[in-house]
């Protein structure tokens, strides 16, 4: 995709937005009603609002601010060259009014929108954003439970927007899969995006091919529950297994046993949220026998355990329970450290200019080689959507040096137009999701909102350009709370010191948030922080109780 040379906006800074804008819909699922991912996570309110934010983004001056208030703009208030172009507020209620209920009753009435993490905050970059998340929990599972070796095969189910990620990312580290669908339409999708090598409906077949020379990819058509249980009766055993199913949503999205699709989608939502519950306590309970014969089990961020729990008996859902979060295992180490789902997007919509960052990504870091292999690996295997875009596991310091160094290529002419560097929400200090990001944290802070919050009033005061606050939804989704960051790399010295100050703060505040939380490992990366012969600041920690401990 190139995009026109041509600015409408009066700056940069607010075109970089306008591009981003209009890449969450070209990248996204239904963008004829602003749907961008998530079955409804919207880029703006309603088409008013949309057209309304595009013709105040391209009269945006420097020293302004659009208000955007649950995706629709308010109003343009006078601030100052050094603040945010852009902040936003979506679905934030009180405490009481966060209910499933009022949401929909909200969202029916045109009062608000579910914003999704990145959908309404502009960051969305497709499937490209998985991927790195899926990699680097596989790659964490490898490290911790096989010294980083390929070990067999991995075992898990649903190839949805998130799931498809799973066989891709475990290709890219050498391990061959086989991934359970029930709707044939999915498997062949993936199939003919590369992401599977083989699709069959035979079990039998499925287990001689992981079997086999890998890495390979196969997708099996079925149901999990009924697969996962025949694998466990069975003699072989998966080195992995997991489930990226959208267990999370009982009614509509987990398929139960001996349903085919057609009767699924009539059926009464009651009757079906009952059902999948009972397979999904029989699909997790195999899970629990591969486990006890050695494989490496763990839930995917997707609530099966809760739902199947509440369909076992005290005992059984006891054990069910004890299957790890696949945060709380292998992902809330890297977070200690600051270290999360960084992106960037070239705005020229040139492949070259996206080389030329992924070129300097894969040498400023010498001491991680895993950021380089990353980087050739998902030019290699990454499907391109949208405005070239790469999504990148950085760290505090990390991302505010790669971004200066972008910064300065901009300024030189070697990157051909400014480059917007971003994350997805789920990151260190971004987000609070008690099912998702923040399960079991260690001082209890679960379900604690503060972190977010502090977060988007650091980023504001380090001048990102667009700062995003996000709460709410139904159901699952309504567990959380999050912030977004976006900041453009024009060239500047503005954009040099804005790159550093939010960056900076916003992986500083995930290493003190995780520190504060009793994690030894951020406790670490603040003395680490130190000692850095770059020139990213110190952390500084204050550590109320430890004289104490
Ligand atoms: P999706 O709805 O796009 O896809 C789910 C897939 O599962 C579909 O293809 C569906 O056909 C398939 N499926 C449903 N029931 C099945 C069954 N019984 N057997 C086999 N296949 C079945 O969902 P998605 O976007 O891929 O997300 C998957 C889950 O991951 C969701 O619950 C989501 O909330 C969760 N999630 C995880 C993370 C993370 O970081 N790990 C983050 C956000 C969300």
């Amino acid at each position: 995709m190139t995009a026109d040379p041509t600015l409408r906006c009066r700056t940069w800074r607010a075109e970089a937005l306008l591009r981003m804008l209009e890449n969450v819909l070209a990248v996204g699922e239904r963008p004829g009603d602003l749907v961008v991912y998530a079955a409804q996570g919207k880029a703006a309110r309603d088409w008013p609002s949309y057209h309304a934010i595009v013709r105040a983004l391209t009269e945006l001056e420097e020293d302004q601010t659009l208000v955007l208030q649950s995706g629709r703009p308010v109003g343009v208030l006078q601030t100052h060259v050094s603040a945010p172009m852009v902040v936003s507020a979506v679905n934030n209620t009180v405490g009481n009014w966060a209910t499933e209920e009022t949401f929909y009753r909200r969202v029916h009435s045109g009062q608000t929108i579910w914003g999704g993490l990145t959908a309404a905050a502009w960051q969305y970059i497709g499937r490209q954003g998985v991927l790195g998340g899926t990699y680097e929990l596989l790659r964490a599972v490898l490290r911790r439970h096989f010294d980083g070796r390929v070990p067999g095969w991995l075992l898990t189910s649903g190839l949805g927007g998130m799931g498809s990620a799973q066989p891709i990312s475990a290709r890219m580290l050498g391990i061959s899969s086989l991934t359970v669908e029930v709707d044939p339409a999915k498997l062949d999708k993936l199939r003919a995006a590369g992401g599977l090598d083989h699709v069959t409906d035979d079990l039998r077949a499925a287990l001689s091919l992981v079997d086999g020379p890998g890495p390979v990819a196969v997708g099996l058509l079925g149901n999990a529950a009924t697969v996962f249980a025949e694998i466990a009766a069975g003699d072989v055993l998966p080195a992995v297994v997991t489930d990226q199913t959208a267990a999370h949503d009982a009614r509509h999205g987990y398929v139960p046993e001996g349903m085919d699709l057609g009767t699924w989608r009539q059926a009464e939502p009651e009757r079906v949220e009952r059902l999948a519950r009972e397979s999904m306590a029989r699909q997790t309970l195999a899970m629990l026998d591969l486990a006890e014969r050695g494989a490496v089990v763990f839930e995917n961020g997707n609530n099966l355990r809760v739902q199947a729990a509440s369909a076992l008996d005290p005992e059984r859902a006891g054990r069910v329970l004890g299957i790890p979060g696949f945060m709380e295992g292998y992902l809330r180490p890297l977070f200690c450290r600051g270290i999360g789902p960084f992106r960037w997007v070239a705005l020229s919509g040139d492949e070259a200019d996206l080389a030329v960052v992924d070129e300097l990504a894969a040498t400023m870091f010498p001491d991680r080689p895993e950021v380089a292999e990353w980087i050739r690996l998902a030019r290699e295997h990454v499907p391109a959507q949208g405005l070239p875009a790469r999504s990148c596991w950085l760290g505090y310091g990390e991302r505010s040096r790669l971004a200066a160094a972008v910064n300065d290529a901009v300024r030189a002419g070697r990157i051909s137009a400014p480059v917007l560097f971003s994350r997805d929400h789920l990151d260190s200090a971004g987000m609070t999701h008690p099912r998702i990001g923040t399960e079991g944290m260690r001082d209890g802070s679960d379900g604690v909102t503060d972190w977010p919050l502090l977060d988007a009033m650091l980023l504001a005061t380090g001048g990102a350009d667009l700062v995003a606050v996000h709460s709410g939804g139904a159901g699952y989704s309504g567990w959380m709370q999050s912030a977004g960051v976006s900041v453009v790399a024009d060239g500047s010295t503005g954009a040099a010191s804005r790159l550093r100050l939010a960056l900076d703060l916003d992986s500083g505040l995930g290493v003190l948030r995780h520190a504060t939380a009793g994690y030894e490992e951020a406790a670490d990366e603040v003395e680490r922080s130190a000692k850095r012969p770059h020139d990213c600041p110190p952390l500084h920690w204050i550590d109320v109780h430890g004289e104490e401990r």
